[in-house]
């Protein structure tokens, strides 16, 4: 379902907030600000796009330019079979300035879309500062109250939000709903977990066992309930054990930031460096294999691996205890070495940085409006969407229904279909959620194909790039 926005006009946003200023005011002419700002100039409505550089820079930031690429230059997969192309397709098709210019300013790099990171951020500060509708102020903003007595305000300052406006963030949002760092375990799909060797069930679960004859245990184990079903455990002997901790603490790990390393290791230990400690450190810790018994061989193993059920459809688990630093491609190799998890498709690799974020689940809906402030919206990296094209994609999304708001337009409730991957991130982040964490682009929070489960997953994602697709169509951007 996809809303018309030349819907008629509200009474409902204009209501609740005079909107006396000409403009939208951006706040960080990063990605999602300067996608943002394109956006709601399109609407030939005045933006004000704040961006502190080059006065000030955070601790990751070195250009000058607007639209920085502070690490990887790619912007991964084009393909429509990787939900992140999907993604950018989408963009692509909603006349996203950033992803154009992605495009324009790519480099070789296979079926990835990576860009030159120097030219990208020109071109887009360049295409910036030509718009007759914007004015960037260079600017470092700390108090947002004053901007949002009159108007609209878009606040897109990334993970590295500068401290002064970070906590008048929290003043607005309450304490408890902003994140300072990000430290998330990997997230798969349940799908390619091998069940020949995976076994359902939580300790508590199985402690029952204790009351039961061996058949009894097993027909159990066979009938699982669906609350049963929220842990997958993946059983080690010691051989598996000893080797997969002994290739851990040897690979390749992320180089931290000094600033990250002192808030995030203060916050949480990686399992590498738990590992490090000693050859039964994880398996007294997050690899305990205490009130376990595999099903068949009816024996305690020497170690499991705990996945904990992480959506709501249980399409997707996040491996439990396993917040780490490694480099993605070493968490792909070596995290496929745990027995039943060889052909693991990760939707979201672990990460350990620091990542200013608030909790949307609670704060925003699916046009990333703060609900209790309805002339507030975040866009980007700060609403827990995570990666530069995520990012961009909630700068469109935020723009387009700021622009609405502002031609005192009703707000639909979702702007974009949930069958697209743009829809289905907003949709992500605004569900209420007890332990929200950030969240990429990823096939695993699509609705599912009506009929059948296709089993071939290029086919079932080509079918679900088609469906979002065809979805876009209905947009009248
Ligand atoms: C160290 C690090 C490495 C990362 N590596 C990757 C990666 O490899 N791949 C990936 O996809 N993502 C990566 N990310 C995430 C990445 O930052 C985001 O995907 C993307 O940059 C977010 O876009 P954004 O517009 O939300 O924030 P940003 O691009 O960070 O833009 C925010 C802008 O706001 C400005 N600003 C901040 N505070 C204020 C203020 N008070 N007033 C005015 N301006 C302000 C900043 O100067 C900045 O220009 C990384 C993040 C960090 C911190």
């Amino acid at each position: 379902m996809v809303t018309d926005p030349n819907e008629p006009k509200s009474k409902n946003n204009r209501k609740k907030v005079k909107l006396m200023r000409d403009n939208i005011i951006v706040i960080g002419g990063g990605l999602a600000g300067c996608e943002a700002a394109y956006q709601i100039a399109k609407r030939k409505i005045k933006v004000k796009l704040y961006e502190m550089k080059p006065k000030k820079y955070s601790p990751a930031h070195h250009n000058s330019n607007l639209a920085e690429i502070v690490c990887s230059n790619s912007f991964k997969s084009n393909l429509l079979t990787n939900a992140c192309g999907l993604l950018k397709e989408e963009l692509r098709r909603l006349d996203s300035l950033l992803i154009q210019i992605a495009d324009e300013t790519k480099v070789p790099a296979g079926q990835a879309l990576a860009v030159d990171r120097e030219f990208f951020s020109e071109m887009v500060t360049k295409k910036i500062n030509e718009n007759p509708y914007i004015e960037v102020i260079n600017q470092e903003v700390t108090n947002v109250k004053d901007l949002l007595k009159d108007g609209i305000v878009i606040i897109a300052t990334g993970p590295l939000t500068s401290d002064g406006l970070a906590s008048q963030i929290q003043e607005l949002t309450g304490q408890d709903k902003l994140y300072f760092y990000d430290a998330a375990a990997p997230i798969l799909e349940k799908d390619s977990i091998n069940f020949g060797i995976a076994f359902y069930g939580d300790r508590y679960h199985q402690e029952k066992k204790k009351q039961e004859t061996k058949e009894q245990w097993k027909q159990r184990l066979l009938q699982q309930t669906k609350e049963e079903q929220s842990y997958i455990n993946l059983p080690m002997n010691q051989q598996q054990y000893e080797h997969f901790c002994k290739e851990l603490v040897k690979a390749e790990v992320v180089t931290l930031h000094e600033f990250e390393k002192r808030e995030i290791f203060e916050g949480c230990m990686p399992v590498e460096i738990m590992a490090s400690r000693g050859i039964d450190t994880l398996r007294f810790g997050p690899l305990k294999p205490v009130g376990f018994d595999d099903p068949r061989t009816a024996k305690r193993p020497y170690a499991i691996v705990q996945l904990r059920q992480d959506d709501k459809k249980a399409s997707l688990y996040n491996m439990v205890g396993f917040q780490t630093n490694l480099k993605y491609g070493e968490q792909k190799r070596i995290f496929s070495m745990i027995p039943g998890m060889e052909q693991a498709e990760f939707v979201k690799y672990g990460v350990m940085h620091r990542n200013t974020y608030i909790n949307s689940s609670q704060l925003l809906n699916q046009n990333y409006q703060l609900k209790n402030i309805p002339n507030l919206y975040f866009a980007g990296q700060i609403t827990g969407v995570e990666g530069y094209v995520e990012s961009i994609s909630s700068g469109l999304v935020a723009a387009l229904s700021a622009s609405m708001h502002f031609k005192g337009k009703e707000l639909p409730k979702s702007y974009f279909s949930e069958n697209t991957i743009i829809g289905t991130l907003a949709k992500y982040i605004s569900t209420p959620n007890d332990k929200f964490q950030p969240m990429n682009a990823n096939f695993g929070i699509l609705p599912e194909l009506e009929g059948k489960k296709i089993k071939d997953k290029k086919e079932r994602y080509t079918k679900l790039a088609n469906r979002s697709l065809e979805d876009l169509l209905q947009i009248n951007n």
